[in-house]
């Protein structure tokens, strides 16, 4: 054996012999490849078969790889427009709701009362934006920079049941459309700042992507709503609209508050 091939056989031993301990958000993608699709709730079971604690879960597991993160708690610029107006599907406001019902008569009345406060005038508004927002293409107006309606001075008030796209914004990758590279889910501040960090964490070191979570909660979602029929079946054909109804938190809300007086 020619002596170069003799040191690059024992340099290769030596890197065997290393034990690289994994990296955290790894094994935190170890963690959510094995369970997420074997979820089957959100938010109800806090356990492994609870999509909300595993999302929770790698949220931890990502805060500690990359802690130079500028999402803290305090920030609550996503929760203004436009991001503050997006649609969540039934399963996700279910988990609100429950959350509203067992809130203190007081806490519940705040909430509405700011709600009825800025959107009450803006029903029609809400309304054109719901109707653009089903379409394939959206866009979306602006509705004088209001907030999220459960933003109570910079806080999330419903925070334990706050819906999938507020859990995963700022800590994960997503890819859209049918061809796309993934790209950063957070607000541009968030999207440089883990760029940064893991440029510094090494080229083997990756966000996760929230695609898994976000196709997971589209299946129990159609596992759980009846399916559509009519016109809205013959639409669904054509890819127009998805199986079940996603709203406009601010409607899903409407239809609450009105339901209680
Ligand atoms: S994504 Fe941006 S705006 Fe939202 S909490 Fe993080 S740093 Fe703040
Ligand atoms: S639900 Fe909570 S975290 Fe999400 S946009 Fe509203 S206030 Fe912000």
């Amino acid at each position: 054996m020619p002596p170069g091939n003799e040191k690059l056989n024992s340099f290769k031993e030596t890197l065997e012999r290393i034990e690289v301990p994994p990296h955290p958000l790894v094994e935190a993608l170890e963690f959510m490849r094995g369970f997420v699709p074997n979820a089957t709730n959100i938010g109800e079971s806090g356990d492994r078969n609870d999509l909300y604690f595993l999302i929770d879960t790698m949220n931890e597991a990502i805060k500690e790889a990359v802690p130079g993160s500028v999402c803290a708690a305090g920030c609550s610029r996503c929760c203004y427009f436009p991001i503050a107006l997006f649609n969540i599907s039934p399963l996700e406001w279910r988990t609100i709701e429950v959350f509203l019902d067992g809130m203190e008569e007081e806490g519940r009345e705040r909430i509405l009362g700011n709600f009825r406060r800025d959107f009450k005038k803006k029903t029609k508004q809400l309304s054109l934006i719901q109707w653009i927002v089903d379409r394939p293409i959206s866009f979306v107006p602006k509705l004088g920079g209001l907030p999220c309606p459960f933003l109570e001075k910079g806080n999330c008030a419903i925070y334990p049941a706050r819906p999938l796209y507020c859990r995963t914004f700022g800590y994960y990758t997503v890819v859209s459309g049918m061809i796309g590279n993934p790209r950063f889910y957070s607000c541009g501040v968030q999207g440089n700042a883990l760029e940064a960090q893991l440029r510094k964490a090494g080229p083997q070191v990756g966000l996760p992507s929230a695609n898994p979570l976000i196709y997971q909660l589209d299946l129990l979602n159609r596992l759980d709503f009846p399916k559509w029929t009519g016109w809205r079946l013959l639409l669904n054909l054509f890819g127009f609209y998805p199986d079940y109804p996603v709203i406009l938190k601010e409607r899903w809300l409407q239809k609450y508050e009105i339901g209680r007086r």
